[in-house]
């Protein structure tokens, strides 16, 4: 989905299209996920996009780098959790 509206005006769409992934649970809304991680600009809603792609679906490899750096402590937080519990059970 190509967007070339101002960018905080995407918020609003996102957080709606979270609800609906948060809600369908199934492969089908990768894509909306990434749509939200890729082209919002509002943090808290790419760390939710980020939790859910986490928990639920996996995420990319690079993605998981990547998000050791972002700028919301939270979502660097999500990263520190998830590689120690990876560590943990030897993955
Ligand atoms: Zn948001």
């Amino acid at each position: 989905m190509k967007c070339h509206r101002d960018p905080d005006e995407l918020n609003p769409i996102a957080e709606s299209l979270f609800k609906i992934a948060f809600l369908r649970k199934d492969r089908g809304v990768v894509n909306l996920l990434q749509w939200i991680y890729e082209r919002n600009s509002c943090s808290y809603c790419r760390n939710g996009a980020v939790e859910e792609l986490l928990t639920k679906y996996g995420l990319p490899a690079e993605q998981a780098y990547e998000c050791r750096w972002d700028c919301l402590d939270l979502t660097r937080k999500l990263m520190r959790k998830a590689r120690r519990l990876k560590r943990r059970l030897g993955l």
